[in-house]
């Protein structure tokens, strides 16, 4: 590890990964330390990724590498009980796809091994321990494979999934836990998936299924209490519960692979800027992934961040102008999207009628609309472009 950095990236989840890459080769000193000595491969979650996030993906030379790569090419907003649906199809945007269903362990190998060919200066097993932060450079000390050192960076980012946040004070964090767990596994019907993505609100919570390989990789949220008794199910009785609450639309659903929660829980920053600071992904905001926009948001985050820097004369990296530019530009897209997507939740948890009504107007609306679906599925895609 070097004495001094022009930026230095904390976390090599897929977001600062990211953000390295698109940094690499342009004369710039950028150091990426990860905790992890190894890659995630032992992830079960499936990300699904916009068509303008494969397009970065591809652009950073890392696409072709994922392994396995599932389109998506039609997604089908339904729910339970009451009137809307919705079809949003590639052929209806002109695009080959309006996305990929990818595994989070494959997105990470692929960004791992460009990293390590990159000019990046990038160490694993190693991890932030402390931050100051000084009028024109952070100082950080970092815990590299047991031996403690110390480094300055003109810009520190923090993209390490929000866990060293409170070594920043003028940073302030606001968590609201779900109280929902999001269950998941993969499921197999008698039928191929068709690459179609089904969103469904079901009376017992929204259920994603996305197209991964032959089958589904669901995403089925339910609340704290019921978690453990839907993770004890046995196959069968898993099966005829989803069954019943997602319908017939994939056909009859055969298998399903183990099951695992993750807990769920809204979290956002005061600021996503704090002096010679920067925070991206899931550091700046955690979001439920019933909408399947956790990734695609913080792919933006990384990606405008960089627009900057390579925009930023080399002395200014990093200075106050330049980081109140990034918080400006963030600010629409990250609250639009954390916006919808909680409110996706708070109509499924409150459940008072005209909640309902209004999301079958919603959806009614998308349906029949193609002017309002375009701008829907445009905004799904590439964001507030
Ligand atoms: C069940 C589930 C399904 C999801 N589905 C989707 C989806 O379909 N589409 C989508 O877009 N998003 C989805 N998401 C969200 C997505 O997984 C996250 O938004 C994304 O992983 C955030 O990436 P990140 O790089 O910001 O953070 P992380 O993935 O949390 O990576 C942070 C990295 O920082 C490292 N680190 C932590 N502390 C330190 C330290 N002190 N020093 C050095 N390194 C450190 C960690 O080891 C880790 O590698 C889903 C999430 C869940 C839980």
């Amino acid at each position: 590890m070097r004495d001094h950095y022009d930026v230095l990236i904390v976390g090599g989840g897929p977001v600062g990964a990211a953000l390295a890459l698109k940094l690499q080769g342009q004369g710039l000193d950028v150091a990426l330390v990860e905790a992890r000595a190894s890659v995630p491969g032992d992830d079960p979650r499936a990300l699904a990724l916009s068509w303008g996030s494969c397009d970065e993906l591809m652009q950073l030379g890392v696409w072709q590498h994922v392994a396995q790569r599932t389109p998506i090419e039609t997604v089908h907003v339904s729910q339970q009980g009451a009137l809307g649906r919705v079809k949003l199809s590639h052929e209806e945007m002109q695009l080959p796809a309006l996305g990929y269903v990818v595994n989070f362990g494959d997105l990470h190998a692929a960004l791992h091994q460009a990293l390590l060919t990159s000019d990046v200066d990038y160490l694993t097993g190693a991890q932030l321990q402390q931050v100051k932060t000084l009028a024109h450079y952070a100082v950080a000390k970092v815990d590299v494979n047991g031996a403690s050192k110390m480094t300055t960076a003109q810009l520190l980012v923090l993209a390490d999934g929000g866990r060293s946040v409170e070594m920043l004070p003028q940073i302030k964090r606001y968590s609201r836990a779900y109280q929902q767990q999001a269950v998941i596994a993969d499921v197999f019907a008698d039928k191929p998936n068709g690459g179609v993505a089904y969103e469904r609100f079901s009376q017992s919570g929204p259920i994603a299924m996305l197209p991964r390989g032959e089958g589904f990789a669901l995403v089925w949220t339910q609340t704290e209490a019921n978690a453990p008794t839907v993770l004890a199910w046995d196959d069968a009785t898993f099966l005829q519960q989803l069954q019943q609450a997602f319908g017939d639309r994939a056909g009859k659903l055969v298998k399903v692979g183990p099951r695992s929660a993750f807990p769920l829980y809204l979290r956002q920053l005061n600021n996503n800027v704090a002096q010679r600071v920067a925070l991206i992904g899931n550091a700046a905001q955690a979001l439920h992934p019933v909408a399947g926009q956790g990734f695609n948001l913080g792919l933006r985050d990384a990606l405008d961040l960089a627009k900057l820097i390579l925009t930023t004369p080399r002395p200014r990296i990093g200075d106050a102008a330049m980081l109140q530019q990034f918080s400006q530009r963030r600010r629409l897209d990250a609250n639009l999207t954390v916006g919808f997507t909680d409110l996706l939740i708070q109509v499924f948890d409150e459940h008072p009628t005209w909640l309902q009504l209004t999301r079958s107007v919603g959806l009614l609306a998308l349906d029949l609309l193609p002017g309002v679906r375009r701008f829907f599925t445009n905004r799904m895609i590439f964001g507030t472009k």
